[in-house]
């Protein structure tokens, strides 16, 4: 008789367990985007945020079961991704977040769900920066743990970057610092200077030179394997369903027409 009690309320609280975690119940989602990067990820005057990455994150995170009430956003900066997912301070990360194996040591990626190049801005009227071997002897800014100075700092070296690069939080507070002429470049993906380029038509330019592959994937927690699958299925119905071809239109502007497919899934 005990024992039969027991076990109904288990069941019970079971159930119950069951049915908040089937809903999301009362739980936030927190979501780690960027807040400086047109296009991608920029906050608004109403403190909404807007760009590819957050309506790729919105998509997965309605398809994991969350009402869009309970997305709660949160900035990450290039140098945070990490720490934020490892310390659970954001359930995932959608951040113009380049899947590298050195990331892969510490988070899992699902993934990826866009694929671009990193690539150089200059001002509209310097002619004289042409690929990544013209940043041998110029300025360059770049954002502090992002793959894309990382990659410059390898090919030209631990001297070069004392003398030529400058670092920032973001690659949004690069931007004053290369129309102030303070730096000749900003190297990162061609996604994020594309979205600067079109902010203030005229005044930049996107040399379109790419000389890597950087695979955004979904940051989350190191071998969180379900999770991981349901969101490599969220994304593969985004694919499949028109919404990530019309979330591209929405955002990129001219430069859309770089991505007329989706990428292959890489699971693992
Ligand atoms: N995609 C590169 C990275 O993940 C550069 C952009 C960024 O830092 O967000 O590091």
């Amino acid at each position: 008789m005990r024992v039969r009690r027991i076990g109904a309320l288990l069941l019970t609280a079971a159930t119950l367990a069951a049915t908040l975690t089937a809903c999301g119940g009362d739980d936030k989602f927190v979501i780690g985007v960027k807040f400086d990067q047109p296009g991608l990820g920029l906050k608004q005057t109403d403190g909404s945020v807007k760009g590819f990455d957050v309506d790729v994150a919105t998509y997965i995170a309605k398809e994991l079961g969350y009402t869009g009430d309970q997305i709660e956003w949160k900035e990450t900066v290039s140098a945070n991704r990490e720490p934020f997912i490892q310390q659970g301070q954001v359930d995932m990360v959608v951040a113009t977040y380049s899947i590298t194996d050195k990331r892969k040591e510490v988070i899992s990626f699902a993934g990826p769900y866009l694929v671009t190049g990193q690539d150089i801005l200059t001002r509209a009227d310097d002619t004289t920066i042409t690929g990544q071997d013209s940043l041998q002897t110029k300025k360059v800014c770049g954002a502090q743990g992002s793959s894309s100075p990382a990659r410059l700092v390898e090919k030209f070296g631990e001297e070069w970057k004392g003398q030529f690069l400058t670092e920032q939080q973001g690659y949004g507070a690069c931007l004053p610092l290369l129309d102030q002429k303070q730096v000749d470049a900003i190297s990162t993906d061609a996604t994020i200077l594309a979205g600067f380029a079109a902010q203030q038509p005229g005044k930049f330019r996107l040399v379109g030179q790419p000389f890597s592959e950087e695979k955004y994937g979904v940051g989350l927690k190191k071998d969180d394997k379900e999770t991981r699958d349901k969101v490599n299925a969220a994304i593969e119905k985004m694919f499949a369903d028109g919404s990530w071809k019309k979330a591209v239109d929405a955002n990129f502007g001219e430069f859309a027409s770089a991505f007329a497919t989706p990428p292959a899934l890489e699971k693992y």
